[in-house]
């Protein structure tokens, strides 16, 4: 039998509670056990006027942002219209039913103004990654560093040559923004080689190369991940050059050892950390053991001799060569000692003497263009014999494996966060874009790792 036609009728009075309403084992009810925003308003409060309209609630907007990146949604308009419409992402921003949802607009003004300049993100970070160590999830004992490209929000075929630069009639934010880093070793003082081209909508971003397919603008997130429960203990944004990943590196292990308190005892990384500044910085100044490939290009493909072939004696601080003879420093005795001579690489020469090599039956197999061989030898060369030892071992390969989880936090960053490509734009957009998405990831792992009360 057809039942009576249905037809929505409105009730005068409704009786109705989104707490009951939405599920007691709803994956936001997990993540909202982790976000306490108690602070956001006393710390935002310099950056409101002391008249004029009352602005829509910080604590709300930061609940969206968090709620977008959580969930995987990257547009503002659209958060606002999914909060509006779904009773869970309502519950989980705080908001009743009649309650009004914040406008895409009033998202745009504040991010890039108020939110952008009063450190906020960063605070969040911090406050989940406590929240994270009280609950044991760090260990502190190894971490893992890495760096992935995020496309930029510009238009990846207009560029501005990058010997030219930037016309000075172009203003925006974040122009002034890329202007106000290009001191910084992040960013602009990252190197000294000028881009082929500059995006004139965000020229913060570099035009790279590095995935080896087509080039294009993009920024690097940088993750130091505890290798215990792949929690991420910073983040920090940079140009994609190895050299402003590896400082990005460097100045995230004091941060978090300032802060914190956590200071590894091993850290692992691809060969992109294995420059020997990079390898000297870690074992000799901070202690930590690189489970990090030795960046070595001193293998010889032509079958003359490589370095490794010339066995070094650190007390005689010399090389002996295969047929015997020593490739010393200095080859005249100096009655003051003399400091060694570094090149702007960071290495030192040591020269065999010409009328040894001149003699030498091995001299084709040595130095068949130059009258004498010499090898140079980085001021850092012990600290890349530790990390070479270490390669050998089987804690390396256990590091190796554990590596990976760096990987995957990526490839969820990418997937499941929505951080494919970049939605501000600027230096300062990039830190808050990449900042929120660790928080929305570290909230998402206490969430799956923390059991739920019963
Ligand atoms: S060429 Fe010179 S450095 Fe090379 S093996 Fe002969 S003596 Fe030694």
């Amino acid at each position: 039998m057809m039942g009576p036609r249905q037809v929505a009728q409105g009730a005068l009075f409704y009786e109705f509670s989104i707490e009951d309403y939405v599920p007691k084992d709803h994956p936001l009810r997990a993540i909202d056990r982790f976000v306490d925003l108690s602070d956001v308003r006393p710390l935002l409060a310099p950056y409101y006027s002391e008249g004029g309209r009352p602005s829509i609630d910080p604590e709300l907007m930061i609940r969206m942002l968090l709620l977008g990146y959580c969930q995987g949604i990257r547009s503002e308009r659209r958060l606002c219209e999914e909060v509006h419409l779904n009773l869970a992402y309502r519950w989980f921003c705080k908001l009743d039913l009649i309650d009004p949802v914040p406008d895409h607009s009033t998202f745009s003004k504040n991010r890039y103004g108020r939110f952008r300049d009063s450190g906020i993100f960063r605070h969040l970070f911090e406050k989940v990654l406590q929240r994270c160590i009280d609950e044991g999830l760090v260990g502190g004992e190894g971490f893992g560093v890495d760096a992935s490209l995020i496309p930029a929000n510009a238009n990846q075929t207009r560029g501005i040559d990058g010997k030219e630069g930037l016309p000075p009639e172009l203003t925006s934010q974040a122009i002034d923004e890329y202007l106000a880093t290009l001191d910084d070793a992040a960013f602009g003082a990252a190197t000294k080689v000028v881009p082929k081209y500059i995006s004139p909508v965000d020229p913060g971003a570099r035009w790279t190369g590095a995935d080896g397919g087509a080039a294009y603008f993009a920024y690097s997130t940088n993750y130091m991940v505890d290798l215990d429960n792949a929690v991420i203990v910073d983040v920090e944004p940079t140009v994609p050059i190895r050299p402003a990943e590896t400082l990005a590196a460097r100045r995230m292990i004091d941060r978090i050892h300032n802060k914190f308190g956590l200071f590894p005892k091993k850290l692992v990384g691809d060969t992109g950390y294995g420059s020997a500044e990079m390898l000297g910085w870690l074992v000799e100044e901070r202690g930590i053991e690189p489970h990090i490939p030795v960046w070595d290009k001193s293998k010889r493909t032509d079958g003359t001799f490589s370095r490794e072939d010339f066995a070094y004696d650190k007390a005689a601080d010399q090389y002996t060569c295969p047929s015997g003879n020593t490739l010393q420093r200095y080859r005249r005795n100096f009655t003051n000692p003399r400091l060694p001579k570094v090149s702007k690489d960071g290495t030192v020469k040591y020269r065999a003497a010409k009328q040894n090599c001149s003699q030498c039956a091995l001299k084709t197999k040595c130095c068949p263009n130059q009258p004498a061989r010499a090898v140079t030898r980085s001021v850092h060369e012990e600290a890349r014999d530790v990390a070479r030892a270490i390669r050998d071992t089987d804690a390396y390969m256990t590091s190796f494996i554990q590596r990976r989880k760096v990987e995957m936090l990526f490839a969820h960053l990418k997937r499941y966060i929505g951080v494919s490509t970049m939605r501000l734009r600027g230096p300062k957009g990039a830190t808050e874009q990449f900042q929120l998405a660790a928080t929305a990831q570290n909230l998402r792992k206490l969430a799956k790792m923390v059991p739920q009360p019963v």
